[in-house]
């Protein structure tokens, strides 16, 4: 395999860089260990849709998160935000916009190489920057649907970390329902003049710039062929961003309310095509599905690996709890149930990285996975005893930050919704 890829991009460091995706496409070595086999779920060096150059790349994506996330995670709890800092180190080391082509200045890494940005963040434990968001929901849209002008402006500032991205569909009242939004865009010349709020944004608080879905459209035969995007930037006037929520989980991770009153956007805000913005979003979010159930397949493999590691350790009735048969009847379903997960994840990894990923399989595969998450995180807790409802025990976080899981990204109930509907279509 060819293993020694020039990094142009000044942005590395470290001598490594991520697989690029047109080197890179293919599976990995057919001799790799599958998940149910390795010695540890987390285990670097397996799985057939990696390389040993996805390895040498995960070890530095592994160090980057020991050594700069997770000491400092704490206190960006207290604080409900990160820090810009580490926005600009992972920048600095390249694992912002890796997906994203060089060409419009991103890494140029193929679709496994930012799914081990993914996986390595869940291994972590650490929620807080909400790297996925900015790098492969939000600069895909600019890089897929972006003027040439807009790539320029933005991508690369996104990938140097320099500016947060965030993403605001949601509103107080529409949320399921997108086509229930009333944040509207009305033309003023060639300009456009911005009102309304967004509730739930993620990176809200901390953004630079956020792509925003309006109504242009009031008149169109239905709300979905009336919306477009806008890029919106932080300091423009009327831009005002409101209360960081507090959550149940994530607690670093912010989360804002976003209005806009009378924001005068120019004509080169506009993302994509006019009225074309649900179209946009309906091509995207498969996307965000199959990332969402990456990262609870990955979440649900740290929460595995705390487990084992727990009750190796800790004694009742003058032995270890894995001595326990009905613990290890316990852990031999939470690693069967996961390792079937991970090999339905994984072949969807690999459909997407072909673009043949429909909605239908990635709603599968986020309703699937999240709820795998959470009956994960209830059973380790359990398995932990009154130690994991303690905050000082990781599987405490875990269990919390699980919960959102099967809410946002769309809910599981619509992503049923969206299995159903190609289950019973007359095709
Ligand atoms: C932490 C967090 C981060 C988020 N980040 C973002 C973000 O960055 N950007 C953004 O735009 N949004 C974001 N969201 C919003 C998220 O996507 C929405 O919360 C989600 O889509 C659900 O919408 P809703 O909250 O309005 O619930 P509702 O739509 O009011 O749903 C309430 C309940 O009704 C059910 N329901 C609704 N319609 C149907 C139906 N047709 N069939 C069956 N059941 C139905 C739902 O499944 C749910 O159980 C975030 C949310 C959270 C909690």
């Amino acid at each position: 395999m060819a293993s020694r890829l020039v990094c142009k991009s000044m942005r590395l460091w470290r001598g490594w860089c991520a697989p690029r995706a047109t080197r890179f496409s293919h599976s990995g070595s057919e001799d790799r260990l599958e998940t149910p086999s390795a010695k540890k779920l987390t285990d670097i060096g397996i799985r057939r849709i990696f390389s040993s150059e996805h390895d040498i790349f995960r070890e530095s994506v592994r160090k980057f998160f020991q050594e700069e996330v997770i000491p400092h995670h704490t206190e960006w709890e207290k604080a409900g935000e990160v820090s810009r800092e580490i926005w600009e180190k992972a920048g600095k080391q390249g694992l912002l916009g890796v997906n994203i082509a060089e060409r419009h200045g991103g890494i140029g890494g193929d679709l496994f190489s930012t799914a081990v940005v993914w996986e390595e963040q869940a291994y972590s434990n650490c929620t807080g920057p909400c790297f996925s968001l900015h790098s492969d929901i939000v600069m895909p849209y600019i890089a897929n649907y972006g003027s040439e002008e807009q790539i320029k402006r933005f991508i690369p500032r996104m990938a140097a970390g320099k500016w947060i991205g965030a993403i605001a569909m949601t509103e107080p009242g529409a949320g399921s329902d997108l086509q229930g939004v009333r944040t509207n865009a009305k033309k003023d010349g060639s300009d456009w003049i911005l009102n309304g709020n967004k509730v739930f944004i993620t990176n809200g608080w901390m953004s630079d710039v956020v792509i925003v879905v309006a109504v242009t459209n009031r008149e169109a035969r239905s709300p979905a062929h009336g919306i477009s995007l806008f890029l919106v930037e932080d300091g423009m006037k009327g831009f005002i961003k409101g209360r960081k929520l507090q959550k149940m989980g994530m607690k670093a991770q912010d989360t804002a309310e976003l209005f806009f009153e009378d924001v005068r956007l120019p004509a080169s805000a506009l993302l994509g095509e006019e009225n074309k913005g649900f179209y946009y979003l309906m091509q995207e979010l498969p996307q965000e599905r199959l990332l969402i159930a990456e990262l609870a397949i990955s979440a649900s493999e740290f929460m595995f690996e705390e487990t084992r590691n727990y009750v190796k350790e800790r004694k009742a009735f003058g032995k270890t709890v894995a001595h326990i048969q009905t613990v290890q009847h316990k852990l031999a379903e939470l690693k069967t149930h996961i390792c079937v997960t991970r090999a339905f994840v994984d072949s969807c990894l690999q459909l997407h990285e072909k673009k043949r990923l429909d909605s239908a399989t990635a709603s599968m595969a986020k309703y699937w996975a999240s709820e795998l998450q959470n009956s994960v995180a209830y059973d380790c807790v359990q398995l932990h005893g009154g130690w994991g409802y303690m905050w000082e025990f990781p599987i405490a976080k875990a269990y919390v930050d699980a919960r959102v899981q099967p809410i946002y990204g769309g809910t599981n109930e619509i992503m049923k919704e969206l299995i159903a509907r190609d289950i019973v279509r007359d095709k």
